[in-house]
């Protein structure tokens, strides 16, 4: 039956939203020339919405109002309308989901794709589905869309239509089936896309997995082509498997097969690193199909850290956003899991604190970690696992106490004396004599913590140090705090470790402490004080240090240096008060001249040592003018 707008409600005009508009003009203009595309994009929403009406009616069967007519997409082409229509007798959209769907974008991450968009647009438009924009894909095809809606349980349908240029229009229609129907007026160049072979290609080449059977209907032309198919009425052809990928055995499963489901599952596009499918057979039944991505979802950093694996009961699908599937340390994992053990009327709500989902929790953790395990063997396979997901991965450090031992087996760290990532295993063992502790040390950058005054006297000694640069690290490190009976510590509260270990170094002759020496550094440290005042919360020595006069580090026990400006960042006002210590070298000649000054002189020298600690540190000098003032003077008192 055809739609019809009626005449009595004017079409209403609309703009799309600035994000959308701006997508649609990359998406019209970009060169991008795998645009076939665009319909495993609309048949992945029409799949989507078959999967949401047939949960709806679990709880509440009156919404399938056709008698319970099987879930079916269809194909149809008009070729001289030009025209090629996918439909769908799924839950379908009202006036006010059209205009929220396909007229804006709630997805965080908009911003950032549209970002990553302009760079290389050819190439990135592939990028369209992970961002969740898969309907918009409609456009680089078509120079006009019609959507016919009608939403389940619901009478009035609904013409959507655009031609991409900055609005849309709604209006009343009559007749409209339930479900979506979406006409695309393809463009000129696009016309290949009324060709069958054309169709049943890209529907077996990307979509073959999908659990609706995608039907391609007969097309009226071809009827009057006598020369074709001569005698024989066209008919209707099914042109997927319809059967859902995950019930199949692996042995009938290709590594294509895998990979399309993956881009339709994780609304990816690169190869998956690894894939499990397996069935766990026992006091709970399930089946899993599970992928770790190559590269980063666009929206692993987000806040609620959500994941993403599908949860299925005996193949009805139920949700895509449950807390209680997959930790959030594995939110990259993308896939389904299907289980009959589990009332297939189960609310979502009833869903989050379920003991046989904790249970199938447990079951796919322990597999992920056991292949994880396997392939950390191979190192430089699993260098691009943890290149990636490595920062992600330490969340679990200290959110999953129960796996914490495992998490830190799988765990790669950068070192102060290796190239590459290093394990705590490799880290143990090569300790070195009289070495019983795990040292490390927090900042932004390796390259730059490599050459921390810090480091020096592990450095000199060839005692390995961890450098740990992701803002996570600063949460687990004081957490962990063990690893085979090894402290983990930071290199600032090794405290006098150095002098108890056998390094590489040739022995240091013990410079013999007169009294007196000792007594000229106690008055240093007491001179140093009084003219720092509030500056720094005390002065000691320490052994750390080789080339350079002084370091400044966090009073142990509290946080980092690199720490508390993360928290400053996000505006955390405790660490303001953060205790800062001026560590001096006691053997270093510029702290020995230090001693035999006085008044103006050694005021300005201590102020000049303490900025310059800051500055290593990379923190912020407290006073950039006084700063260069004292260095100047001290420059031409040097120079002169
Ligand atoms: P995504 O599928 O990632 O959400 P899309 O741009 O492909 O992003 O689709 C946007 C939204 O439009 C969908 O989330 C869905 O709510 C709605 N939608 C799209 N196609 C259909 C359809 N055939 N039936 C019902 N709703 C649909
Ligand atoms: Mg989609």
């Amino acid at each position: 039956m055809a739609e019809t707008a009626t005449k009595t409600k004017p079409e209403e005009n609309l703009q799309f939203q600035a994000e959308v508009a701006k997508l649609l003009d990359i998406v019209v203009h970009s060169l991008y020339s795998n645009t076939e595309i665009f319909l495993r994009e609309l048949i992945s929403n029409a799949s989507d919405a078959c999967d949401k009406l047939r949960y709806a009616a679990i709880t509440d069967p009156k919404l399938l109002d056709d008698g319970g007519k099987a879930f079916e997409i269809h194909l149809s082409v008009d070729r001289t309308a030009k025209t090629l229509t996918i439909a769908d007798n799924g839950v379908g959209m009202n006036r006010e989901e059209l205009i929220a769907n396909l007229g804006t974008i709630a997805k965080s991450g908009t911003a950032e794709f549209l970002k990553a968009l302009s760079g290389d647009k050819a190439k990135d438009v592939s990028l369209i589905g992970q961002f969740g924009v898969g309907f918009y894909s409609s456009f680089m095809v078509a120079d006009k869309v019609e959507v016919f809606a009608r939403k389940a349980g619901e009478t009035q349908g609904w013409r959507w239509t655009s031609d991409g240029q900055g609005k849309f229009s709604i209006a009343e229609a009559d007749n409209v089936a339930r479900g979506a129907k979406i006409v695309l007026h393809l463009k000129k160049d696009a016309e290949d896309f009324l060709e069958t072979f054309r169709l049943r290609k890209i529907v077996k080449t990307y979509s073959d997995h999908i659990a609706v059977p995608v039907i391609l209907d007969p097309i009226p032309s071809e009827k009057k082509d006598a020369n074709k198919d001569k005698g024989n009425e066209p008919k209707a052809e099914t042109l997927n498997s319809a059967s859902a990928l995950w019930t199949r055995p692996k042995s009938e499963i290709t590594a294509d097969q895998y990979k399309e489901f993956y881009h339709h599952v994780g609304h990816a596009f690169d190869e998956p690193w690894h894939t499990l499918h397996f069935k766990a057979e026992g006091a709970i039944e399930y089946t899993t199909l599970l992928f770790i991505p190559t590269t980063k979802p666009f929206d692993l950093f987000n806040p609620e850290r959500k994941s993403a694996v599908k949860l299925y009961v005996n193949r009805v699908f139920i949700s895509d956003q449950l807390e209680g599937l997959m930790p959030r340390y594995l939110r990259f994992v993308r896939g389904v899991v299907d289980s009959s053990d589990l009332p297939l009327n189960i609310s979502r709500e009833m869903l989050q604190d379920n003991p046989v989902l904790r249970k199938i929790q447990g079951g796919l953790v322990k597999r992920l970690l056991k292949d994880l395990k396997e392939r950390s063997e191979m190192p430089e396979d699993y260098a691009k696992f943890w290149d990636v997901f490595g920062p992600v991965m330490k969340e679990g450090l200290y959110e999953d106490f129960e796996r914490r031992d495992e998490l830190l087996e799988l765990a790669r760290f950068r070192s102060s004396l290796h190239e590459g990532w290093v394990s705590l295993k490799d880290y143990t063992g090569r300790m070195k004599e009289g070495q019983d502790a795990i040292y490390t040390i927090t900042g932004e950058d390796a390259a730059m913590l490599k050459n921390s005054p810090q480091l020096e006297g592990f450095m000199a000694k060839g005692i390995e140090v961890l450098l740990l640069t992701d803002p996570i690290d600063e949460f687990w490190a004081s957490s962990v705090g063990v690893y085979e009976k090894k402290p983990i510590k930071t290199v600032a509260g090794a405290g006098d470790d150095l002098a108890k270990i056998k390094g590489d170094e040739a022995e240091e002759k013990k410079e013999e402490q007169g009294a007196a020496a000792e007594q000229a550094i106690k008055d240093l440290i007491e001179k140093l004080k009084k003219s720092l005042g509030t500056a720094v919360a005390d002065v000691r020595t320490t052994d750390k240090l080789k080339g350079s006069p002084v370091c400044l580090v966090a009073d142990t026990g509290g946080v980092s240096l690199h720490m508390a400006r993360m928290l400053k960042q996000h505006g955390d006002a405790q660490s303001l008060a953060i205790r800062k210590i001026l560590e001096i070298n006691a053997k270093h000649a510029l702290i020995k001249r230090l001693m035999v000054l006085s008044g103006s002189s050694f005021d300005d020298a201590a102020a000049l040592l303490l900025d310059q600690a800051r500055i290593v540190e990379g923190e912020p000098v407290a006073d950039p003018v006084a700063f260069a003032k004292r260095l100047s003077s001290m420059l031409e008192k040097a120079l002169g």
